[in-house]
């Protein structure tokens, strides 16, 4: 190779300077460090060339995690024995020619850096065979040299096997994470590939079990097969399309908005990308109907000219720029809010007449309009800030005279427990006469020194915390609700979680037995009884325990904090005033009432003092 040339040209020449050309093998190796750092990076860069490789058939099989094998077997077009030797070096690739290619790119990979710089890091097997060749090519190469080539008889396509990942760069495989974490990743960089290619199928298999089998599809059952079939009547189907972009997929019905942000998928040509300013625009097109802090459920499908895109600006390019940001937000975010409209999940029902309305006959069909521009895209969102009727505004009016009397009679209940109120004395605590809620958020209630304001869902979290902590700690198995033995499914990258956690489970109330690969059957239940289907509330534990996992801490607190997390009041919740008094009592009997399990502040005071100043400013 030429860099190999120029290597040694550097070595041969009197030494006047002090820098000297990286050896090809630690080049390699150096820039591995930034496209693959765990086995989910080198699952994503197989399955990409697979895909890149008109593969319909992908299986994937997985040991320990990924740590010792990640193979992708694929039918795609395969390599002849001269490429099957050259994909290894670095930028080599088929897939651009010159600069104007990078403008257009339609294949998941160009940088031709990817198989390189898995070579320098692993123990890399290599079988491929092109459909109208007779014989393939087995090549063998590790640590970037190559052990050996020769031909082999192969089915058209290729399989390539990612053995001891990292097993040269001690420190790297030192900075793995545990078996289950590195797997939750894997699985994950597996889904974000699967789930916008339903016509492709794939297997995934780890350890010998299949936890993946993703038959030809649409997107609406690959979703069912991944999510599993309790989504089919919680998502609503996107589909709007211009001139210059399509968005096609499904967002959630208000029941699957979820505390953390587990399943929010974007995919802009079918490549997942993270963008935080798009995650906004969906979740504004919820209204109010997403609480602070939760996260709505959503896979949408972007389709845009590659020219309008620049996918070149990170590393594995799960960041791109759009030439127009500002458009494509308002695009999504009135494409969105049609979807949830149409389902009348929020007000604004009459999208297609108001739209067409707004817009004169651009888009009579209720599409945006073809020549779209930021200032058009406004206008169609406009119309959803609806004029209230009459009827709703009488409605209104009544919610609201109800709401008076209601806090009235809280209020006096509030006066008659008042009296047994006694102990809150201590400076930070409240002298409960008549604490109230705010906004169904908030509890208000004056103290010695001016007043303290409580997040209901944070301090009852608290509480819940170190319940929970310490019936873990004690053993003790906990009162049950008796229950009618119920089978639950759960996702399969949790399967090997709630396994490691059926222990402290019991100890917080929860009678839990693995009974098939995915199902489980609960016998048992927490005293107190779930506000959600048991499935669903072992989902959205299992989702939080599983984020928790990336910061350091014990099992027993993950478990606490993830249940304290998940059955906490909301916010939205009313509360009797009793309620409230066994809230803020509870509070301060915690040895930290102060923060919620995860730093964020219970509470705040505002002193008199500080009342008056903002009077006196
Ligand atoms: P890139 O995908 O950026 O081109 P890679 O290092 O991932 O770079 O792959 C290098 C080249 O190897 C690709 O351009 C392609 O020609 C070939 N290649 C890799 N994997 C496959 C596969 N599964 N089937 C056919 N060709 C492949
Ligand atoms: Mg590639």
């Amino acid at each position: 190779m030429s860099h190999e040339i120029i290597t040694s040209c550097a070595r041969m020449g009197s030494h006047s300077g002090i820098i000297n050309l990286l050896p090809d093998r630690l080049a390699n190796q150096i820039a591995a460090g930034e496209v693959i750092q765990r086995p989910a990076s080198a699952i994503k860069e197989l399955l990409e060339n697979a895909l890149d490789a008109k593969a319909t058939r992908i299986k994937v099989i997985i040991g320990d995690s990924g740590k010792t094998l990640i193979q992708v077997v694929d039918n795609g077009i395969g390599m002849s024995e001269t490429d099957a030797r050259l994909c290894f070096e670095r930028h080599a690739t088929s897939k651009i020619i010159e600069t104007d290619d990078l403008f257009q790119i339609r294949s998941f990979g160009f940088r031709g850096e990817a198989l390189a710089s898995i070579a320098a890091v692993a123990q890399v097997e290599l079988k491929t065979k092109l459909a109208d060749a007779d014989l393939g090519t087995h090549i063998i190469i590790e640590g970037s040299k190559v052990k050996k080539q020769e031909p082999t008889t192969h089915a058209t396509g290729t399989s390539l096997s990612v053995k001891n990942l990292f097993f040269n760069v001690p420190a790297r495989r030192k900075f793995l994470k545990s078996d289950p974490v590195e797997l939750k990743h894997l699985l994950e960089e597996f889904a974000r590939v699967a789930i916008p290619h339903p016509e492709v199928f794939f297997t995934l298999h780890h350890n010998g079990n299949e936890l993946y089998h993703f038959p030809i599809s649409n997107l609406r059952q690959r979703l069912l097969n991944y999510f599993g079939k309790s989504i089919n009547e919680k998502i609503v189907p996107v589909q709007e399309e211009t001139d210059f972009i399509k968005v096609t997929g499904f967002v959630g019905k208000p029941e699957l908005i979820k505390k953390t942000r587990g399943d929010q998928y974007i995919f802009v040509n079918r490549r997942f990308i993270k963008s935080a300013y798009l995650n906004h625009a969906i979740k504004m097109s919820y209204e109010n109907l997403v609480p602070e802090g939760q996260h709505p459920f959503y896979v949408l499908l972007l389709e845009v000219d590659p020219a309008m895109i620049d996918i070149n600006i990170h590393p594995t390019k799960q960041e791109i720029k759009f030439e127009n940001e500002r458009l494509i937000y308002n695009y999504i975010k009135v494409a969105v809010k049609h979807a949830l409209g149409k389902y009348s999940i929020t007000p604004s029902l009459d999208f297609d007449a108001e739209n067409t309305q707004a817009m004169g006959n651009a888009g009579a069909s209720g599409r945006a309009p073809t020549s779209i521009s930021s200032d058009t895209v406004q206008t169609a969102a406009r119309p959803f800030q609806k004029q209230p009727s009459e009827k709703a505004k009488w409605l209104e009016f009544y919610e609201e005279m109800a709401e008076v009397t209601q806090r009235e009679l809280s209020e006096a209940k509030a006066v008659t427990l008042s009296s047994d109120w006694s102990k809150g004395t201590d400076e930070g605590e409240p002298i409960a006469q008549s604490a109230f809620q705010l906004h169904e958020s908030y509890i208000i209630s004056p103290i010695k020194s001016g007043m303290i304001v409580i997040d209901q869902h944070r301090a009852h979290e608290r509480i819940l915390y170190e319940q929970h902590l310490k019936s873990i700690s004690d053993k003790k198995m906990a009162a049950q609700a008796s229950l009618f033995p119920e089978t639950i499914q759960v996702e399969a990258k949790y399967v090997g979680l709630l396994m490691d956690v059926i222990e402290e489970l019991a100890y917080i109330g929860f009678q839990i037995e693995k009974f098939g690969q995915n199902t489980f059957v609960v016998n048992g239940v927490p005293s107190d009884g779930l506000r959600q289907s048991t499935e669903a509330f072992i989902d959205q534990f299992l989702e939080t325990y599983a984020a928790n996992m990336e910061i350091q801490i014990s099992i027993q607190e993950n478990v606490a904090r993830s249940m304290a997390a998940n059955s906490a009041i909301t916010k939205g919740v009313r509360l009797t005033s009793i309620e409230m008094q066994e809230l803020i009592d509870q509070l301060f009997a915690c040895e930290m009432p102060y923060t919620s399990p995860g730093g964020k502040k219970c509470f705040i005071t505002f002193g008199l003092d500080e009342v008056e100043n903002r009077f006196n400013s």
